[in-house]
């Protein structure tokens, strides 16, 4: 069984401007695996926001069903974690501080708070270690570099052990380098922990580095359509 199944997904809006019906996406199929790497790769405006949204939750099919773990997506999903362009790590929060939150939320203390406090900071701590921060567990997000503050975002996805990790752009504002070291990053943690990927990005090359399986997502006059195009086996 699939891991995650959209079957004849479309998102209608309302478009304000000409007061009509649109759709974001027409009309998605597409099954992951378990344990599968995907990337959507695709022009501005094709959908993938919209194809992200739908896979947490945080939208609902106007037409279609979207299944995640054999059981339809109804609402926001504790089993994925997501990281985005842009690191938004909390500027209040240290880095362990931000990292050990979905810890917070996800499993909100109860009667032992300073216990679960201590075992939430000691799993983010280690987390941070296993990607190469060690030593910047206590600093501030501004204190760290684009790239040590994407690792961080990373953790922060990561350390409620989701088993889906949405990826929409997330290294689209690193540098050559930096992005390389963090791709390495990632399929070390994907090795480790065995979760689904769903990368979004515009960077065909680290589509066809990072994922299992590549899918264009096109955008035809009025039509948006998820398809199989490539599928390459991993450097
Ligand atoms: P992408 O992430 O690939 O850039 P989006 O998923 O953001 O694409 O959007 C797909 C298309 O649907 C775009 O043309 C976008 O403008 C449109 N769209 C999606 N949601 C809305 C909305 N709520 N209001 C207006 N337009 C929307
Ligand atoms: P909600 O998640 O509450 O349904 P939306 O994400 O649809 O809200 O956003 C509300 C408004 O933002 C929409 O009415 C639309 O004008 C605008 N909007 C949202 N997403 C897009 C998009 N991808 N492209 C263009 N406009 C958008």
């Amino acid at each position: 069984p699939s891991f995650v199944d959209f079957r004849g997904v479309w998102l209608a809006y309302n478009d304000e401007l000409l007061a009509e019906e649109k759709f974001a996406v027409e009309d998605i199929n597409l099954q992951v695996n378990e344990g599968e790497f995907i990337a959507i790769v695709g022009p501005s405006g094709c959908g993938k926001s919209t194809f992200m949204k739908l896979a947490t939750g945080l939208k609902r099919p106007s037409r279609g069903t979207v299944e995640i773990a054999g059981k339809e997506v109804t609402g926001p999903l504790k089993i994925t974690g997501m990281a985005f362009q842009a690191p938004s790590l909390l500027p209040w929060r240290t880095t362990v501080q931000n990292v050990m939150l979905p810890l917070e939320i996800v499993e909100p203390y109860r009667s032992s708070f300073k216990q679960k406090k201590a075992e939430y900071e000691a799993k983010a701590r280690k987390l941070l270690q296993s990607v190469g921060l060690g030593g910047y567990e206590d600093k501030f997000p501004w204190q760290l570099s684009g790239g040590m503050q994407q690792r961080a975002s990373i953790c922060r996805a990561l350390v409620h052990e989701p088993k889906m990790l949405l990826l929409d752009e997330p290294f689209g504002a690193l540098d050559a380098f930096t992005r390389e070291e963090l791709w390495c990053t990632l399929r070390d943690l994907q090795a480790a922990q065995k979760f689904n990927v769903i990368l979004v990005t515009h960077d065909l090359r680290e589509s066809v580095f990072l994922a299992d399986t590549v899918y264009v997502m096109s955008k035809s006059p009025g039509r948006f359509v998820v398809k199989r195009e490539i599928e390459l086996p991993r450097p």
